[in-house]
């Protein structure tokens, strides 16, 4: 069931710029690395000088590759490099190099989980393409300058079907996709450096209706910006239409300053920007040997090391993800579990204590101040009923506070141990049920609540050192007889 707002349905296609890590440009040697001088880094073909011609950078079309094997797309044979044609001061050539009509990647789908809902989202083509420059306005000399470090650099853009439904939705795409592209490698990810460029568009309608006109939000680069801008294009949408505007299909830009999308120009279309193949590039052609070589050397992918969890740990496919959602979480998980900690129970102390913890501190598991292996044999005392889930948040907190090393030692320095000797716990009981017949009469007369009350006072007689599924089971034990 899709979410209605104000009875509209919002309907969100992506189309991502993921900056390649290759250390050249696409189609020339000059370096990608971020933050140099304006124009050290642009070869004669980045600055368009006549006569020069590009050369494909094979690490990108790699990279590309290795992308559509982790999204199950089909990796084409052969495709295109074309010419999108527009002037635009930090495009010097007059024209972007990019892919049209046939992408390198095409197909494959992106899953997630929306809470528990889990989510499939169609991508349509991913192709690649070179950055432009930037133009840098210097206000304070009243001009504008070019800078042409970022142009030619290697850009995977990636194209999703309209099939998002909410801006939650569309935000858990992006983040999916970012730990995809940061996990294989092929994108450092770097969203205020803008490594990973995200346009959204979206439109609205009435439920069963034909698709609305949409308008394009460009160039977000992080995920709150992303989420406040979806939200009020869909509330600006719905006012138009509300009062009888028809939507204008449009490029729009959001200014984090005031919270709104506006207006940058009216949308072109492909007509527009004249495609053609590009004589100066043959094209692209990926043998299946190539495909199978790059599938053979990839590392295991997040959804397929999900899938063995969920085999192998029996974790639910919404933990599983969970646990994949990083390599550091999923290294530290593994590590655990190898350790002998039972993984359930690492997932919920993970997803629960570890992960406030590490917020607060803003750390990452990987540099985590209660290591994989301390956790695993905390979790473990709790499974083999040593300490109580409480006491095992005092261990924890004192592990995190550096504060001794072993489990076992902290448990017997502050005496946790859950009360195991049966004869002791009888002889509570017994002293319980003597000493409180009112509530013994109250429970064989049907009341619920006199039961816990025993239950209460058995675990306070026993400082909290009892186990309270063995409290209950004896209690209920004593009392029917
Ligand atoms: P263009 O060629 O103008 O870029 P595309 O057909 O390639 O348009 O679509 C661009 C993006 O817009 C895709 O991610 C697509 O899913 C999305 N999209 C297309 N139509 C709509 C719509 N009506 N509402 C929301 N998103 C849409
Ligand atoms: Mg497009």
């Amino acid at each position: 069931m899709t979410k209605l707002i104000q009875g509209y349905e919002v309907v969100i296609g992506f189309e991502t710029h993921t900056q390649l890590s290759t250390a050249s440009k696409i189609f020339s040697r000059a370096s990608t690395a971020f933050g140099a001088e304006p124009n050290t880094q642009a070869a004669p073909v980045d600055l368009a000088l006549p006569g020069t011609l590009p050369v494909m950078n094979k690490g990108a079309v790699e990279r590309a590759i290795e992308f559509g094997l982790a999204v199950n797309a089909t990796i084409a044979s052969h495709s295109v490099f074309a010419r999108k044609n527009y002037f635009y001061p930090d495009l010097p050539k007059g024209y972007q190099i990019s892919q049209f009509e046939i992408p390198v990647v095409q197909g494959g789908s992106v899953e997630f989980f929306l809470g528990e809902e889990k989510k499939s989202v169609r991508l349509v083509r991913a192709h690649l393409e070179e950055d432009a420059g930037k133009s840098l306005h210097e206000d304070f000399v009243g001009m504008s300058g070019i800078d042409l470090n970022r142009a030619g650099t290697p850009l995977l853009e990636i194209v999703t079907e309209p099939d998002m439904r909410s801006s939650d939705e569309a935000v858990a795409y992006a983040k999916e996709l970012h730990k995809i592209v940061t996990w294989i490698g092929i994108c450092d990810g770097n969203m205020q450096e803008g490594s990973f460029r995200c346009d959204a568009n979206v439109s609205v309608r009435k439920p069963g209706a034909a698709l609305g006109t949409r308008r394009e939000i460009k160039n977000l680069n992080s995920f709150k910006f992303m989420q406040q801008a979806m939200d009020y294009e869909i509330r600006w949408q719905i006012g138009e239409i509300e009062d009888g505007r028809a939507i204008q299909q449009a490029t729009v830009l959001f200014d984090p300053d005031t919270g709104e999308t506006r207006a940058m120009r009216t949308k072109e279309d492909a007509a527009d920007y004249r495609y053609f193949p590009d004589p100066d590039l043959p094209p692209l052609v990926v043998a299946p040997e190539w495909v199978e070589r790059v599938r053979s050397e990839m590392a295991e992918l997040p959804r397929v090391m999900a899938a063995r969890f969920v085999r192998d740990c029996r974790l639910s496919e919404a933990d599983a993800a969970a646990m994949t959602q990083n390599k550091a979480t999923a290294i530290y998980f593994m590590q655990a579990v190898a350790e002998g900690g039972p993984p359930k129970l690492v997932v919920n102390w993970m997803m629960g204590e570890l992960s406030r913890r590490l917020n607060e501190a803003d750390l990452t598991p990987a540099d985590s101040h209660v290591g994989p292996i301390p956790l695993a044999r905390l979790v473990s005392r709790i499974a083999d009923g040593t300490i109580s889930n409480n006491a095992a948040k005092e261990v924890f907190d004192e592990l995190w506070n550096g504060k001794g090393h072993s489990v076992d030692l902290i448990i017997d320095d502050l005496g946790l141990k859950q009360m195991n000797d049966r004869g002791t716990l009888e002889k509570i009981i017994d002293d319980v049920i003597a000493s409180n017949p009112d509530n013994v009469a109250q429970f064989k007369a049907g009341k619920e609540k006199a039961f816990n009350a025993l239950v209460g006072q058995a675990m306070k007689a026993s400082k909290g050192k009892a186990n309270p599924a063995q409290v209950n089971e004896l209690l209920k034990k004593k009392l029917a007889g």
